[in-house]
């Protein structure tokens, strides 16, 4: 899948955690030199019932990631380890589809 991020082309990929050693204990990861998002693919000890919709949330946070690093905020940003502070990525992941319920409801957009 293709996206466009603030203008520039970003490739998602789905791959199999055991073909990808960064997947290792990570729902996706974001590689900017590349332009890439790489989610995984459900792994055996996934729970089925809720696997599409953490798929998803997981997504949306690596799509932070991408904004961040294409409008110029990249490593070194406030967090030391991965240069994006995780847990404002988390939020806005997790609150984004009801902040845009509510915005539509405000005809604010
Ligand atoms: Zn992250």
């Amino acid at each position: 899948m293709k996206l466009s991020i603030l203008g520039s082309e970003w490739t998602i990929e789905y791959r199999n955690a055991d073909a990808d050693p960064i997947l290792d204990g990570r729902g996706g990861y974001t590689d900017p030199s590349a332009a890439l998002i790489v989610m995984a693919n459900k792994r055996k000890d996934d729970d089925v019932r809720y696997f599409k919709e953490i798929q998803k949330r997981y997504l949306r946070h690596e799509i932070v990631h991408a904004f961040l690093f294409e409008s110029g905020l990249g490593p070194n940003f406030e967090h030391s380890q991965y240069g994006h502070e995780e847990t404002m990525i988390d939020w806005i992941a997790i609150q984004f589809p009801k902040m845009l319920k509510v915005f539509e409801e405000a005809g604010c957009l």
